[in-house]
């Protein structure tokens, strides 16, 4: 049996005469026919004439006007997206007078303030009740828009619907009864506007015009009221209760009814559909969803085919954010987005070692043809650079009409919307081509405008356009904002998230329209009396309209936001509610959709060693990872699991640490000893400090070239300059020592596991002995405890020791980072005697009770064990200063590490926290 979304039992009367039914939205029509084809007991029938009012008046505007009747064909109704195009217009040409921060903002908010003050003042004209007010700023630069728009709609001969209203009031004298053919029903107009109670006065003076009503019931004594602690439970609990109810009552219609907003929405949502139909998760939006909701409360902007499709037409300019480029490198509606999926991957993984947070289009364009590289992605480089060319040779002005040909035209070269959309996203996609096609038909009055203008037009639309979904005519459950549930019957109602915070909801005066006005004309949102007034008549009026039971709850906490329960249901006393056993996991109950008797076995990997065929190679990263954690190591050098890299503003400092190296690679090659820091003079100092700096201002300039402008290098080469000539100064301060390697190359092999290691500096120090220096720019340091603890996180240095004991005979005395920061230009290491520099700590055999043969000798045993674990594939998510060391790591979404922090799984967390 059909559900019945609407109530006419008791209207017999509603369709007889063949009568004109007006309804005040669509969606009441849709459900008011759907009923009317329940009720038929033929499968063949004449569908009765049910119009929307809006649609309706434009419907009667067209007809008369091409009739040649005044007004009607005097003035074109503009739509309510031309409307907006229009006030933004206005408002950008005003913007020397009139500055705002965001004008498309602003246009809707004044787009909404002009057609509020026209709703509530039927008799009144605007500016004449303006004119009082003209004193305050922002009503002065509302009139003064107001007047521009009267002069543009003169001008091109348009009007917005209201105003088409009042000039159909003004003319009451001339309504002819004839324009109207059928008798007039006027169907669950529960609020309607002033400026429509006035127009429904007008009709019915002129020809016969009923108000009718859908069956409204009094369910005062079924109602019960809850509280949650979280929306989570609220959810839960909901979501429970309807699955329940829609197996007792297979015809019932149910409505969820939220005054949230779009994220809670979306919870809600989503906690349903998993309840109701589980299998629907891997339908990926192909499906008609389980529960009916106008629209998804979404903007398309944000949906990811129009989001991609806004950020490919601003391609055009050379310069794009590194984060958008990224995005369209990923995006799966492009052209060849399947075939080229793996270079255009390669290229973001690319992009995001080298990149800053900008990049230049003929840059990627370089990069994607190449085709040595790994992300030769040709067709995504033909693509663009052929939209580049195409807009080049389209840049001057243009009118909107040639615009949006030139918009669809490019997508379709581009390749979007792509090959595999959801039916979802097709539809979101018809939304954009009727939003095109509006921009198109606005050329009327915007004249020849520049790309970018119509570029700030469509987002400004894309914004303002929720995506819509279909209605189901099977789903019992409707999830509505109270505005959409008026004028539907129910057979339960509940009401999410009834707190007083949303029920009534917060105070929003226009800004444009003067407080004392707002207040006189009772204008929704003016006032907290007024809204509270407003919030009572829609809680009863949807009260009203369930025959079975109302549910009321609210939930107590989200987050830092603390709610009360709304005052509107004060007197509904609160029920404690009953949390129903767990239900199956979603996931389970998808498995058992799709298999009959599924076998579920469970294999356990505690080690995954490496194979036969399998080497891996990498640097000391290896051995570090395995020490702090033996996942962290398997996920990023077996798996290849990393995060991607954050795009930096400016040159990345990974880069400047590079080309720091390089500098000091040069500077240690003219300059090889101790002595000769002290014996040279000032000029040869100098000299080779210029060409240390100059080789890496020439790295820098290779490789960012958009940055390293000449003013930019000047600054940049004295910065590092700068830094050597502290460093070289330290240097000075410490013993004889003579520059033995420079960026040393070195492998150390162990079973499969092959390391390559790159030692910056081997010094011999005054005793013959080596002491081994890596370079860092940043300010870290190596404290002691590194050198001595069982799993220390760092092993970069007793890796280089390991290695270098291996292929040569002298002793290794020291090892040590030198930072070159310049905040900190220091040594942080360890020395076995006091020869390298003053600060660096001396191994103290004594006090340690072990000898600095013994300290060394336990650095090479944990190498050596660490990449055993490592070859043997010990993968335990097991950190070796709990959550500390997981802070820098971005893993934890794979290893699932505070999943199994509160299983109380044997990790040292507290230990950690006390270190
Ligand atoms: S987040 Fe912590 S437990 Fe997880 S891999 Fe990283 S270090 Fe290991």
């Amino acid at each position: 049996m059909a559900i019945s979304r609407i109530n006419i039992s008791e209207l017999q009367n509603l369709f007889d005469g063949d009568p004109l039914i007006l309804v005040p939205n669509n969606k009441i029509r849709i459900t008011l026919l759907d009923e009317y084809s329940r009720l038929q007991k033929t499968n063949v029938f004449l569908s009765p004439s049910i119009m929307a009012i809006d649609i309706w008046l434009e419907d009667l505007w067209t007809k008369l006007g091409r009739k040649g009747i005044s007004p009607f064909c005097d003035y074109q109704i503009l739509s309510p997206m031309d409307e907006k195009l229009l006030w933004h217009t206005i408002l950008e040409n005003s913007l020397d007078k009139y500055p705002l921060l965001n004008s498309a903002e602003a246009a809707i908010s004044v787009s909404h303030a002009y057609r509020l003050l026209r709703q509530w003042q039927p008799d009144i004209d605007v500016m004449s009740s303006l004119s009082h007010f003209l004193a305050i700023p922002d009503v002065s630069a509302f009139s003064s828009w107001v007047t521009q728009y009267r002069e543009l709609g003169e001008q091109h001969r348009v009007l917005n619907l209201v105003d088409c209203i009042h000039r159909l009031l003004k003319e009451n004298a001339r309504i002819d009864p004839a324009w109207f053919s059928h008798d007039i029903k006027l169907f669950n107009f529960f609020q309607p506007p002033p400026i429509y109670r006035a127009l429904f006065k007008t009709l019915s003076e002129q020809r016969a015009c009923e108000s009718l009503f859908s069956k409204q019931s009094d369910m005062s004594s079924q109602r019960q009221r809850f509280s949650f602690h979280s929306l989570d439970e609220e959810c839960q609990a909901c979501s429970v209760w309807i699955d329940q109810l829609s197996k007792q009552d297979p015809c019932a219609h149910i409505g969820v009814i939220s005054n949230k907003g779009i994220s809670s929405d979306r919870k809600i949502r989503n906690e349903l559909e998993k309840k109701l139909d589980p299998a629907a998760i891997l339908q990926l939006g192909t499906l008609q969803s389980a529960v009916n909701h106008a629209n998804s409360g979404m903007p398309i902007i944000k949906t990811a085919v129009i989001a991609d499709a806004v950020l490919l037409l601003g391609f055009c300019f050379d310069i794009q954010k590194s984060e958008n480029v990224c995005r369209i490198l990923q995006s799966n509606y492009l052209v060849a987005a399947e075939e080229e999926q793996e270079a255009r991957l390669q290229m973001e993984l690319f992009m995001r070692r080298f990149a800053s947070s900008e990049y230049s289009l003929s840059e990627l364009n370089r990069h994607l043809g190449n085709e040595k590289k790994p992300f030769y992605a040709p067709i995504l480089s033909n693509a663009l650079l052929q939209y580049r060319s195409h807009f080049r040779a389209n840049s001057q002005p243009k009118t909107t009409n040639e615009w949006a040909a030139f918009i669809e035209e490019s997508l379709q070269e581009l390749g979007w919307p792509g090959a595999y959309l959801t039916d979802a996203e097709k539809d979101t996609v018809r939304q954009w081509h009727e939003l095109v096609e509006q921009i198109a038909s606005s050329g009327i009055y915007l004249g020849q405008v520049q790309f970018q203008s119509i570029l700030t037009k469509i987002k400004l639309l894309c914004r303002d356009t929720l995506q819509k979904y279909p209605t189901n005519n099977t789903a019992q459950v409707s999830l509505l904002t109270p505005n959409e549930a008026i004028g539907l019957n129910f057979d339960y109602v509940w009401f999410v998230g009834f707190d007083d915070n949303n029920w009534p909801t917060p105070v929003t005066p226009s800004p444009f329209v003067p407080y004392s006005m707002q207040e006189k004309l009772s204008i929704p949102g003016c006032n907290s009396q007024q809204n509270y007034e407003q919030a009572q008549q829609t809680f009863d009026l949807i009260c009203n309209s369930a025959n079975t039971k109302i549910i009321i709850s609210h939930h107590r906490d989200n987050e830092e936001l603390h709610f009360r329960p709304s005052g509107l249901a004060a007197d509904i006393p609160l029920s404690e509610y009953k949390l129903i056993a767990s239900q199956p996991e979603p996931i389970r109950s998808v498995i058992d959709h799709f298999t009959v008797s599924p076998t579920i076995t469970t294999v356990v990997d505690e080690s995954i060693p490496l194979g036969e065929a399998e080497t891996i190679g990498g640097g000391h990263r290896i051995i570090s990872d395995q020490s702090s954690c033996p996942f962290r190591s398997f996920a990023h050098h077996r798996l290849e699991a990393r995060s991607l890299n954050d795009f930096e503003t400016g040159m990345s400092a990974m880069a400047r640490g590079t080309a720091t190296h390089k500098a000091l690679e040069i500077l240690f090659e003219r300059i090889t000893s101790q002595k000769q820091i002290r014996l040279i003079n000032e000029a040869q100092r100098n000299s080779y400090l210029d060409e240390a700096s100059q080789q890496a201002i020439d790295y820098l300039s290779d490789r960012f070239p958009q940055f390293m402008a000449p003013n930019f290098s000047r600054i940049e080469k004295q910065r590092i300059k700068q830094l050597l000539l502290k460093f070289l100064e330290m240097e000075k301060s410490r013993d004889n020592f003579t520059v033995l390697v420079r960026e040393h190359s070195q492998q150390w092999q162990h079973g499969k596991l092959n390391i390559n290691l790159q030692i910056d500096r081997i010094d011999q120090l005054n005793d013959g002995s080596l002491a081994l220096i890596d370079y860092k720019t940043g300010k870290t340091s190596y404290p002691r405890k590194t050198f001595v603890e069982e799993r220390p996180e760092d092993m970069q240095l007793p890796i280089y020791y390991t290695a270098t004991k291996e292929v040569t005979d002298q002793q290794v005395s020291s090892v040590n980072i030198a930072h070159l920061n310049i905040e900190k230009l220091a040594y942080s290491g360890i020395s076995a005697e006091a020869n390298f520099q003053s600060k660096v700590t001396v191994w103290d055999s004594e006090k340690e009770q072990m000898s600095w043969k013994q300290l060394t000798d336990s650095w090479v045993a944990k190498t050596e064990n660490l990449a055993d674990e490592f070859t043997n594939g010990t993968a335990l998510v097991n950190p070796s200063n709990g959550l500390s060391t997981c802070r820098y790591c971005n893993l934890n979404n794979l290893c699932r590490i505070k999943e199994i922090a509160t299983e109380n799984y044997s990790m040292p967390i507290e230990e950690a926290s006390d270190d």
